[in-house]
């Protein structure tokens, strides 16, 4: 396992690794209902901040649907009082205020649209703001356990999907509320025996909404989940590695099929999503349809048989109006009900990653360790540490040692020793589960995460390069970093004349789709950067991979630069790393099994001098003589 970081970040850690989909054990309906109470509460306190915005847009809503009845009334005065009765004088005074108030409607309608979907865009930017920085903060082993597709899933996908309701679902609901209301006054003031028919028809919406909303929740966390499988798969097969592996392989058909199955399963999802809209919708439809028919005969029972009066020709085609105008809300409502409910489920993905807890974080009396004040002694004691917590063997076992200020300690040992598991706990990427890890006397635990991170630095076998410019990149090491500085670091670390040999110098893009650098261009780039960031421990992952001599030699000048005044922890494989250590620790199955210099071990005859018999002394002495020579 190499280092895949060039500046440790202080990041956290979750107990136990956090599963893409976490099993949710099955709730009982009183348990789901509870919980659901919960979620909604914690969904309503998003708004919280934006408290006098939506006081404003419901007050905007309220003047809107007030508007919105004025119209049937002037229908109604139109026909009985000026059509009915020839008196054009009502017939224009009528429609111009009906006109007036058509216009004023749909001005407010559009200015609470407009800050609906403000407060909207705020809250879904606090949401993917809070979820990034919390997931930044995550852990090491988070990550390792979670598939990059699934976080980009969850951070994008569900966040977007979360938009339409908090955008419009508010704005919408308080309109409809509103309207449902003051219409359905507004329809008993005018007959209150065609009302009631009207509104015996509502429990069907209300039973239609509540079953199709339970079905379309499942159908959204369902469509989600394998959203995210599928992300996850197209970032694992189509990337740079990816793609590698693939060609590499030659197995492209067998993961052809294997997204086969994944995507068939999502069309699945998303055809049961659209019957779930057929299906509301439709229902929805037949009722409105179905409900003017009875309006009309009741009203023509009554006017006929029973010689009401009150019926009107006005008054009809106001009341159908009003009628048409409470259906549409309340569908809205009812729709609203579905949107919800089905939302419920993508706040919930996103609500588990921000709840997902951190378990490397600041000791309450973290103390601050600056690298003036550092002298730079690490020790381990008695450290003990395990990836698995139920596995039967613990990765590091009961080590002991002490590097000295300024010492190079180097850690040599077969492949899966813990080499680089040791170097994990000096920065806290993991936390030790027994023993301390000392810096400077004062355990790791309780030295503040961000003074960590900038104390201890790493050069790793692999360097990630951002697409981004070779500045940019080598600020990442230290942002406020003078482009003299910049030049004099990649000076040092024997880069600078390649860097300014390109056409666009430091301002080429480099990375995953920019400028290819090689191997030893890249390493020298890392060593640059830990120039940079001038810590005071250094960790050092030598690439395994041989070099070409010339790029080697330069390495190790920029390297043997690199290490003075620092205590250095080199994951050993170059011959010369060894022959400088002050002392090297041999590792085996997570133990120290042997300690000392390279004279002295190698004359012990243990597992160094095999291990140097067989691989170093082989890989090295070609090396060695090649750019000795
Ligand atoms: P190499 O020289 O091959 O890089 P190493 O000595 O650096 O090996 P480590 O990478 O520290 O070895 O790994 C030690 C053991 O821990 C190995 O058995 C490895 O499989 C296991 N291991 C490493 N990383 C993880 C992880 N994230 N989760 C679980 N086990 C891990």
């Amino acid at each position: 396992m190499v280092w895949r970081a060039v500046t440790y970040r202080a990041v956290s850690d979750a107990s136990s690794p956090a599963p893409a989909s976490p099993e949710k054990p099955e709730m009982t309906k009183a348990e789901r209902k509870a919980a659901d109470r919960i979620l909604l509460r914690r969904i309503l306190e998003l708004f919280k901040p934006h408290l006098g915005m939506v006081l404003m847009t419901t007050g905007a809503v309220l003047v809107g649907v007030l508007l919105g009845l004025v119209p049937p009334y002037l229908i109604k005065s139109i026909i009985d009082e000026g059509i009915a009765k020839q008196d054009l004088g009502v017939i224009g005074r009528d429609s111009l205020w009906m006109l007036l108030a058509v216009l004023a409607g749909a001005g407010f309608t559009l200015l609470y649209g407009y800050w609906g979907v403000m407060i909207g865009q705020k809250i879904m930017f606090t949401l993917r703001q809070k979820l990034y920085e919390h997931l930044q903060g995550m852990s090491l082993r988070f990550f390792t356990s979670t598939r990059t597709g699934e976080i980009q899933t969850r951070l994008i996908s569900d966040v977007q999907g979360v938009q339409t309701v908090v955008s419009n679902t508010l704005v919408d609901q308080v309109s409809n509320i509103g309207i449902v209301i003051s219409t359905l006054i507004a329809m008993f003031l005018m007959d209150w025996r065609l009302t009631l028919l009207s509104i015996g028809l509502v429990p069907l919406f209300a039973v239609i909404g509540k079953g199709v909303g339970e079905f379309a929740r499942k159908v959204r966390q369902g469509t989600q989940e394998q959203t995210g499988e599928l992300n996850a798969m197209m970032q694992e097969t189509l990337s740079v590695s990816g793609i590698l592996l693939t060609k590499a392989v030659g197995r492209q058909d067998l993961l052809a099929n294997r997204f086969r199955v994944e995507n068939d399963k999502l069309a699945g999802w998303l055809i049961k999503s659209s019957v779930v809209q057929y299906l509301f919708f439709g229902m929805i439809r037949l009722i409105t349809q179905l409900a003017p028919a009875l309006v009309y005969w009741l009203a023509g029972w009554l006017l006929v048989a029973r010689g009401d009066t009150s019926i009107t020709v006005g008054m009809l085609v106001a009341f159908t109006g009003l009628q048409i105008r409470l259906y549409f809300p309340m569908t809205g409502l009812l729709s609203a009900q579905v949107e919800i409910l089905s939302s419920l489920a993508l706040f919930q993905r996103i609500f588990e990653y921000l709840d997902l807890p951190r378990d490397i974080k600041d000791h309450p009396k973290a103390v601050s360790m600056t690298p003036a004040q550092l002298k730079g002694k690490v020790e381990f004691r008695d450290v003990v540490f395990a990836y698995d917590p139920d596995a039967e063997t613990p990765t590091l076992k009961s080590l002991n040692f002490t590097a000295e200020p300024g010492q190079l300690v180097a850690l040599v040992g077969p492949s899966g020793a813990g080499k680089t598991t040791l170097t994990y706990l000096i920065p806290r990427l993991y936390d030790a589960d027994a023993g301390q890890v000392l810096i400077d006397d004062t355990d790791v635990k309780e030295i503040k995460l961000a003074d960590l991170s900038t104390l201890v630095g790493a050069v790793t076998q692999e360097t990630y390069l951002m697409h981004t410019s070779v500045k940019e990149n080598l600020r990442v090491a230290k942002p406020e970093a003078t482009d003299e500085e910049l030049i004099a670091a990649c000076k040092a670390a024997a880069i600078h004349d390649h860097i300014a040999g390109l056409e666009q110098g430091y301002d080429t893009i480099v990375g995953e789709r920019g400028y290819k650098l090689s191997g030893g261009e890249k390493q020298r780039l890392a060593i640059a950067r830990a120039i940079l960031k001038n810590p005071k421990i250094l960790i050092l992952d030598e690439a395994t991979s041989a070099l070409d001599t010339r790029s080697e030699r330069l390495i190790q000048e920029s390297l043997a630069g690199l290490m003075q005044g620092r205590t250095t922890f080199a994951i050993a494989h170059r011959l010369s790393t060894i022959l400088a250590a002050d002392q090297i620790l041999v590792l085996e199955k997570g133990a120290i099994v042997e300690r000392g210099r390279h004279a002295e071990l190698l004359a012990q005859g243990g597992l160094y001098s095999r291990l140097y018999n067989e691989q170093i002394s082989v890989e090295n002495r070609e090396a060695e003589s090649a750019s000795s020579g």
